[in-house]
């Protein structure tokens, strides 16, 4: 623990030192990508980066990719990824009524063949819509508590609905950022053995990030 301004002070001190030269680096790589004299803005940060990605990769470019991210294989593809990495079974559940005809839902089991039991409830509500909050997010809907409820979770984004619709590389790291998060909620929520560590309640915000940043560098790595 921290315990006093002081000792919050030298730790603050201690990343500057520890991170200082790498941020001057990446910030003069920006700003030489940009090809601008004055000081990066954060609002030239995105353009600069895709700009530097470029160069870097000698050609690849996020926007390019949007031909390998179809809305309608991108879902499929996060749920196979689930499945092979989180070590789930996937039923989808057509019945189940939910807020909008968009949402999709599958009871998760768990994989192995010995504890072939349910773990919990996921709705995808990943189209685009007028009327409703569409920046990428997970949310909570019920905590696993053993005999009683499993834990259940949302994952919002707001792709574009029309046929043959594709997405920047971006928001398909947004999808899979998302997919850590929902997931970390009901794995760690089954019969609450795990619920201390589950999902986005009472933990370090580095740790509540985790699993969302190991799958969005399996996407990057693919
Ligand atoms: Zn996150």
């Amino acid at each position: 623990m921290v315990n006093s301004p002081d000792r919050a002070m030298a730790l603050i001190e201690e990343l500057y030192q520890g991170t200082k030269d790498v941020v001057t680096k990446r910030i003069s790589q920006l700003e030489g990508a940009l090809g601008s004299t004055g000081p990066l803005q954060k609002w030239d940060m995105e353009y600069a980066k895709q700009i530097l990605i470029t160069k870097q990769t000698g050609g690849f470019s996020p926007q390019d990719a949007r031909q390998y991210f179809q809305v309608a294989k991108v879902i499929p593809g996060l749920l196979q990824f689930a499945r092979a990495v989180y070590g789930v079974k996937l039923q989808e559940r057509p019945e189940v009524k939910t807020w909008h005809r968009d949402v999709i839902v599958y009871d998760v089991y768990d994989d192995n063949e010995e504890r072939d039991d349910l773990m919990g409830r996921i709705y995808l509500d990943y189209l685009f819509r007028e009327d409703k909050e569409n920046h990428p997010c997970t949310l909570a809907l019920t905590t696993g508590v053993e005999g009683k409820q499993y834990a259940e979770a949302v994952l919002v984004v707001g792709l574009e609905r029309e046929l043959g619709a594709t997405m920047h590389f971006w928001d398909a790291t947004a999808c899979w950022h998302e997919l850590g998060h929902l997931f970390h909620h009901i794995l760690g929520g089954k019969n609450q053995r795990y619920h201390r560590f589950s999902g986005f309640e009472g933990m370090q915000y580095d740790f509540i990030e985790a699993p969302s940043q190991l799958a969005e560098e399996w996407l990057a790595e693919s």
